[in-house]
Order: structure tokens, then sequence, then C-alpha cells
């Protein structure tokens, strides 16, 4: 055996050549087990180094979807922040505002607040990476729908409310039966007198109106006369008018009726005029508004701001109409 250059010789015995030596068997299995794993590490590593330096095409395609996801929903809850800040103030103006304009409790928060999906709503998405904005954009977009959906009922309310304000402020008895143009006096107020005929102390339901004959008698608000006759109480000729609302306006010891029961009366259109029919003393209007079937003292339901000329103004589009 001899050595040449690192390798061994040997003379085969046989042929009397020299020929180079071989390894054992299991030496020879070891050293491709060896050469083996480092043709694998080295590929490994490679890999590894090739993917921290330079990406595949894909990974960088979904990288940059990545990314204008995130982007946009940075923008979609942007968006929705104005959405929410709009629906406070909206909440705020129907709370402050419209509410207390027509006498409403605000909307608890328990009721604007109820019924919003929350988290467990959302557990599906907890399996895609960084779910935190995604749920949060989902949250926000449900509380958003559901508030928006009561405010929007809310409204209707109101809507509803305004319209019955708006019925209720048209028929109640609200002006007076004379214009103050016209010559008139108060005569008698509401509350206990002595009756001029019987000289007893008694409850005037109403207020007496004196002045000249052929005055004209307005209707003080909306409503349908139920009854335009000649009393047999001792209100002479007299207009009784149901306004709707539990309120209701006589108008007695007329000279003439110029409706009939089932007309439809605007407020300041005539219906009469001043005479002193029935139980009078002399030529007067005798004035009740009941509500609920109890008298109360016209006096209180005047609009004493209301001049001639708005007062005319309402009695001629009554007449027009
Ligand atoms: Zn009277």
């Amino acid at each position: 055996m001899l050595e040449m250059f690192g390798r061994k010789y040997r003379i085969n015995p046989q042929t009397l050549r020299v020929e180079q030596a071989k390894l054992p068997v299991k030496q020879r299995i070891l050293a491709g087990v060896i050469i083996g794993l480092f043709i694998a590490g080295t590929a490994v590593g490679m890999r590894v180094i090739y993917d921290q330096h330079a990406k595949s095409p894909r990974l960088s395609h979904y990288e940059k979807k990545n990314m204008e996801l995130r982007e946009a929903y940075r923008h979609l809850s942007l968006d929705l922040l104005e959405d929410e800040e709009l629906l406070a103030e909206f909440r705020r103006r129907d709370d402050r505002l419209y509410r207390s304009l027509f006498g409403m409790d605000p909307i608890p928060s328990s009721i604007r607040e109820a019924g919003t999906g929350g988290a467990v709503m959302y557990s599906a998405l907890h399996s895609i990476s960084n779910p935190d904005m995604v749920i949060d954009v989902f949250d926000r977009v449900d509380k958003v729908l559901m508030k928006a959906r009561i405010q929007s009922s809310s409204f209707e309310y109101l809507e509803e409310a305004a319209r019955h304000n708006q019925q209720l402020l048209a028929c109640k008895p609200q002006i007076q039966p004379i214009s103050p143009a016209d010559p008139y006096w108060l005569t008698s107020t509401f509350g206990y007198r002595t009756d001029p005929f019987t000289m007893m102390r008694r409850l005037h339901h109403g207020i007496d109106l004196a002045g000249p004959y052929g005055l004209n008698i307005h209707a003080t608000g909306e409503g349908v006369v139920k009854i335009a006759e000649h009393s047999r109480w001792g209100y002479g000729n007299e207009v009784f008018i149901d306004h709707g609302f539990g309120y209701t306006s006589r108008y007695a010891h007329l000279q003439d009726l110029m409706v009939k029961p089932g007309d439809k009366v605007k407020r300041g259109q005539v219906i009469g005029t001043l005479g002193s029919s029935g139980r009078s003393t002399g030529p007067h209007l005798h004035y009740e508004i009941t509500h609920y079937g109890r008298a109360l003292d016209p006096m209180h339901f005047y609009f004493e701001e209301l001049t001639p000329e708005e007062y005319n103004l309402i009695s001629s589009r009554a007449a027009v109409e």
C-alpha cells in the first residue's frame, strides 16, 4: 500500500497492477450520508437567504394587496367617524330641541345603545390575521346602522307629534270671537256672579261681550258646527262648535246664524252676528269654552299679542277657505 497525492493505492494481487484503494462499505455509506446532508443543508440555506433578500413575485403581490386593504380600512374608519359624529349631532338635536319642543322625554341611552352586535358576532373574523381593525370597523358600521334606525323612527314619531301639535294649534279656540278692531266691551267675566234674572249667585260659565247689533262673530278655532239653532235653554240663537282634542266653544244670544250643523269652520270664519236673543238684557255675546266638559275662562285663551290687522288676516283667510 502506498500513498500518493493523499490517495491510497494498493497492488492487486491478481492483476499485479497498482489500483486505487476502495474504502470499506460502512465508511462509504457514511461518506454518502454526509455529502447528502451537506447538499440538502446548502439548498435550504440558499432558499432562506433567497427568501429573505429576494421576495417571490407572488409574496410581494399579496403584501401590496394587504397594504392596500389596510389603507382602505383606514379610510373607511375615518368615514365612519364622520357618520358617527353626524349621528351624535342628530341625537343631540333630537333630545334637546325637538323633544323638548313637544314636551317629550329624550330616548333613554339603554334603547339608543341596545342591540348592537358585540364581539361574539364577529368571531368568524378572528381567523384572519390582524383582525382588530376589521372587527372595529364591522362593529362600528353595525352601531351606526342601528342608531340611524332608532333616530329615523324617533324623527317619524316627532313628525307625528308635530302634525298633531299643528292640528291642535289650528283647532284650539284661541282668538277673540269679536275682532279687536270692532267696538265691544267686556260686561261679565268668568266665575260666580249674581244672575241678572234670578238674582241668585251662580257660576257664569263664560264671558259676556257687549256691542252693537250685527257685529261679526268669528269662530275662535277650527272645528265642526254641532249646534246652530235657537236654544231652549235661554242661549237664544246659538252656535256650538266641536274643535276636537276635547275643546268646544259656544256663541250665544246671536242675531243671525250664518252656519248650520255639520259645517266645517276655520278659525276667524264669521259664524253669526251679535244680537240679544234668548235670556238677554241687551245686545251681547255670551262666549263659552269647555275642555272635556269643564268650563274654562275664555280670557286665558286669547292671543293677547294679536293686532287688529293680524286678526283681520286670519278672518279673511277663513272667509276665502
Ligand atoms: Zn253670559
